[in-house]
């Protein structure tokens, strides 16, 4: 089967031609980060008339680059939620439009449910599964008895993992998106501050990371104060470690208890250095397997909502043309 898949949840403008789930024809992904730096973070408005602009450029793109045409295709998917609401619109727009023109099954895709089929284009899924989800809005770690089905098992109960990434880089005057700045200070800095661990209550697989957020603002505030000088490599290698000890940990407790076959990261964090190699140690010797996409399908892409939608594709499960955007979407009864 050949899917037209397409992502506008956030601010990457993004359409992708996938076969049978697993191979990638084409994957073009057009970023807005630079509209965006200047306010520091995602515009709506921006985002949403960015979409409008680029979409249907995108999709030509995909189909050109794949060298397909709309009657070579099985169906149109496209990202249902969670996102920013206009976001979303435009390319459930798109895709709308598209199946109606020319008789294509219509597909809505979880966002998160992408992230973590993401996977599946690296590697063939075996359940059950663990996936950590480490994204700008999502913090979960999700159990996956068989295709399509997800339980999540813990959550984050204030900031996501992505947002405490961003919302420390404001901080420490670095530009949106912090994330990847972090990341490579914390590889030249070393672990000098104690930043707190939030483990919660001992059965918990839920996070917490507004906490060490705080921690690391106050901490900042207190060097400044006394007038001492603080390397920002050793704040951000401080910071990375609660981080990655906390999400390794409860990994760790959840893979031996739900005794599954694969674990997979997922989400835009999931492009951490440090947060990868520390997974890559913890579980080499495991008996489970570690699946870890590269790069460019961890951020947003429509490739991943194509491996996701495929899944659905074989058991028949489409959309009505009354398909929505959809910013609270649950992944549970997606
Ligand atoms: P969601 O997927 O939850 O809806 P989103 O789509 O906005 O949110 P993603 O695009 O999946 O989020 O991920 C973006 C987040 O990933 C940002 O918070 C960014 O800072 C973070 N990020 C990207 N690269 C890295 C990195 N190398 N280290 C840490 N964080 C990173
Ligand atoms: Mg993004
Ligand atoms: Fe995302």
């Amino acid at each position: 089967e050949l899917i037209l898949a397409i992502e506008t949840s956030c601010d990457e403008t993004s359409a992708a031609i996938i076969k049978n789930g697993r191979e990638i024809l084409s994957n073009v992904v057009s970023s807005q980060i630079e509209s965006h730096k200047r306010f520091g973070g995602v515009v709506p408005e921006i985002a949403s008339r960015h979409h409008v602009e680029q979409m249907t450029i995108i999709i030509e793109q995909a189909m050109k680059e794949a060298d397909v045409t709309f009657e070579n295709l099985s169906a149109v998917a496209v990202t249902e939620g969670p996102g920013l609401v206009g976001a979303l619109l435009i390319g459930v727009s798109a895709a709308k439009a598209i199946a109606f023109a020319h008789d294509l099954p219509l597909i809505g895709v979880h966002h998160i449910a992408g992230h973590i089929y993401a996977n599946q284009l690296v590697q063939p899924l075996s359940f059950p599964l663990l996936a950590l989800v480490v994204s700008g809005g999502h913090t979960e770690l999700v159990y996956m008895k068989e295709d399509g089905s997800f339980s999540i098992i813990g959550e984050t109960r204030d900031d996501a993992v992505g947002e405490a990434y961003d919302k420390v880089a404001r901080t420490l005057g670095l530009p949106y998106p912090g994330g990847p700045h972090i990341d490579r200070l914390a590889a030249e800095g070393s672990e000098t501050i104690d930043f707190p661990r939030s483990w919660l209550e001992a059965d918990s697989y839920d996070f917490s990371f507004s906490g060490l957020k705080s921690s690391v603002i106050n901490t900042l505030h207190n060097y400044k104060q006394r007038g001492e000088e603080v390397k920002i490599e050793d704040v951000a290698a401080s910071f990375q470690a609660s981080v990655i000890d906390v999400l390794v940990g409860k990994t760790k407790k959840a893979v031996r208890e739900f005794e599954v076959k694969q674990l997979l990261l997922a989400g835009g964090v999931a492009a951490n250095k440090g947060l990868r190699a520390a997974l890559e140690k913890e579980f080499a010797t495991a008996d489970v397997d570690l699946l870890i996409p590269p790069l460019s399908l961890c951020t947003d892409n429509a490739a991943m909502i194509g491996a996701a939608a495929s899944v659905k594709w074989k058991k028949s499960e489409f959309a009505s043309y009354d398909l929505n955007g959809n910013p609270g979407l649950d992944l549970e009864k997606a």
